[in-house]
């Protein structure tokens, strides 16, 4: 067994962000729509989420040295052990299925 020596960060570029539309029947529903962090940055997007696991995720706006772009993490290590895109579900080496978060964003 060896230790990784560098800290791993989790870098999502890709997230769902809540977007308003009118509704047939009149009224505004919302829906979660998918782009990448940059994008939902220039379009002023303020709520976000993770697009595999629907969980709680942190925004870095700015370019950070261990990132190349704007990016999320989830906040929860729990999502990150069962959500696609987690660093610590694709290390896990038990052939755990993914699932969603256990306290998705809404
Ligand atoms: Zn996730």
């Amino acid at each position: 067994m060896t230790k990784k020596a560098a800290v791993q960060r989790e870098k999502i570029y890709e997230c769902e962000v809540k977007r308003k539309r009118v509704l047939p029947g009149g009224g505004y529903g919302s829906f979660w729509k998918t782009k990448t962090v940059l994008d939902a940055l220039e379009d002023g997007d303020s709520e976000f989420r993770c697009k595999d696991c629907h969980g709680k995720v942190k925004l870095f706006r700015r370019h950070v040295a261990h990132a190349a772009a704007p990016h999320i993490e989830h906040v929860d290590r729990a999502d990150s052990e069962y959500c696609p895109a987690g660093m610590y579900f694709r290390d896990a080496t038990d052939g755990r299925a993914p699932r969603l978060s256990e306290a998705p964003v809404l």
